[in-house]
């Protein structure tokens, strides 16, 4: 019998007001049906946000310490429950374990450092220009905050929105990805389990275009926190411009790891294939490009091959699998599609460039790691993201090309250098255009206690993570106390 979940509105778990459902599979094997989700609609959204605003009402007077408390306690749960919760998570999204289990230790992460940011969101005590007078400022928590996540980090990415939201005292609703409802199922069961106040938390499941869109158009919903593709950015970024909504994006990127002549080949090797072939290139770090040291190229661009071919492809629950199946059949759909595109421009399919002949594997939604040789700036398979298991690799002349090839594409998430050369190293830091630069690293491995973003089309100027993320969640109220008895004028009387 299939498993049929609900929403968490109003303090209970509760059906759908639309009754309608859909069904979540497992993308290696889609006979797998992981359980029936709410197809809610905008009645729900409407629900959830009365109900956000009354644990509103409570949890933002609670002092921030006791609030820390809380994801103290979730952080601790989330602990002892990793092995099941990245079980689950592998189930449904397909990346292998351990990568779920990184997904949850980030969790983990952004708990703790959710924990002791209680005993600090700071404000700021400043000199007054007149005599006996006070200014300083604090930090107020601004109300339901709605966050919208995307499928390929299902429980890290949610709580990177949802732990600064909740420790800054806002209510939250949770509108995950259609494709990874159980991981958000478990982690509001563990919201609760901590001792978080019932209405402080809504999960919301459905489609982006109702359900998203009902959330970002509620007009009781003063912030948007979301997470996916720049398409649907745009379209909320437009809703919430219009509406004054506080807004952070996190969008999508087009990533490269620059591999210089001086390099440490076998060092930028492991780096390239986790970076471009870990979570099937289903990562908004994903390393996208490659893009080479013309003295190095061939050299370089074998090892790829050699390696990549032999990456093992299977169920992410199978220890043995190195690269796991697509989100879904559009996922694939598009992957192949771009393929064909790079062909038509001229690119050459080096590996991969098809499904798995493997029978094993043809009820998922598998597809070859694949590297594209010959692809020259400009191209579309350069230019966008693909968001699956292909490497386009570009040959440049110089450190100079190197970084103009990085720099021309509209995202800005991440990139990385492979060098020995000091002066290369500082040169890319610094001229980089993307808000996350590694250095003999790929494009991937962000830490939970530092900030998280992109520049140009990946962001609108937020910052997940770190200390950064609290200044999203909260207002900034600046208070003055004049004790003088009389009244002073600032800017005028301020005689010396
Ligand atoms: P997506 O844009 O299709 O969906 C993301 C979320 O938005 C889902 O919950 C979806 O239901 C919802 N949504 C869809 N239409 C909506 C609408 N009209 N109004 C409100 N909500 C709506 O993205 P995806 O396929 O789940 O994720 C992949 C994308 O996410 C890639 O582009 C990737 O680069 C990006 N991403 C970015 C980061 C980052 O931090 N920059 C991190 C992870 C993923």
């Amino acid at each position: 019998m299939t498993e049929t979940f609900k929403n968490f509105i109003a303090g209970d778990w509760v059906a759908p007001t639309t009754g309608a459902y859909f069904e979540n599979r497992n993308p290696a094997d889609w006979d797998d049906v992981i359980g029936c989700f709410p197809r809610s609609g905008p009645e729900d959204v409407a629900l959830a946000v009365a109900s956000a605003q009354r644990g509103f009402a409570t949890w933002s007077r609670t002092p921030a310490p006791i609030r820390g408390e809380v994801l103290h306690r979730v952080g601790d749960l989330l602990v002892q429950r990793k092995e099941e919760i990245a079980r689950a998570m592998t189930r449904e999204m397909g990346k292998v374990l351990a990568e779920t289990r990184g997904d949850v230790q980030e969790g983990i992460d952004t708990a703790h450092y959710a924990h002791t940011e209680g005993r600090r969101l700071f404000g700021r005590t400043v000199p007054s220009e007149l005599r006996n007078k006070w200014a300083m400022s604090f930090r107020r928590p601004i109300g339901a905050a709605g966050l919208i996540t995307p499928f390929n980090f299902p429980l890290a990415i949610p709580t990177w929105k949802m732990f600064p939201a909740l420790l800054c005292g806002n209510a939250v609703l949770f509108k995950p990805a259609e494709d990874v409802p159980l991981t958000a199922h478990l982690l509001v069961e563990i919201l609760l389990a901590a001792g978080l106040p019932p209405e402080v938390v809504q999960l919301v499941h459905g489609e982006g275009s109702v359900v998203g869109r009902a959330m970002v158009e509620h007009p009781e919903v003063p912030l948007i926190s979301f997470t996916g593709s720049t398409e649907t950015g745009s379209i909320i970024g437009t809703t919430c411009g219009r509406m004054h909504k506080r807004l952070s994006l996190e969008m999508g990127g087009k990533n490269a790891m620059l591999v210089m002549d001086d390099a440490d080949l076998d060092l930028a090797l492991d780096g390239a294939l986790w970076g471009a072939f870990g979570t099937t290139g289903q990562r908004c770090t994903a390393t996208s490009r490659l893009i080479v040291h013309e003295r190095v190229h061939d050299r370089f661009v074998q090892m790829v091959c050699d390696r990549a071919q032999r990456l093992r492809l299977g169920p992410g629950l199978d220890d043995q699998t190195e690269v796991g199946p697509l989100i879904n059949e559009d996922a694939r759909t598009k992957v192949e599609r771009y393929i064909g595109v790079g062909r038509a421009e001229g690119a050459r399919v080096l590996i991969g460039g098809e499904r798995p002949p493997d029978k094993r594997l043809e009820r998922g939604w598998f597809y070859r790691p694949t590297v594209l040789g010959g692809v020259r700036p400009g191209m579309r398979v350069e230019q966008e993201e693909i968001f699956g298991p292909v490497l386009s690799v570009i040959k440049v002349g110089s450190l100079d090309e190197a970084i103009r090839v990085n720099n021309d594409v509209k995202y800005g998430l991440s990139s990385s250098l492979y060098s020995r050369d000091v002066n290369a190293a500082f040169r890319a830091m610094t001229d980089l255009d993307t808000g996350i630069t590694y250095v003999n690293a790929p494009t991937i491995g962000a830490e939970a206690h530092l900030p998280f973003g992109g520049v140009k089309q990946t962001g609108n100027g937020h910052r997940e993570g770190g200390w950064e993320v609290y200044d999203f969640y909260s207002e900034t109220k600046v208070v003055y106390v004049d004790f003088s008895g009389k009244l002073q004028r600032a800017q005028i009387d301020t005689e010396v």
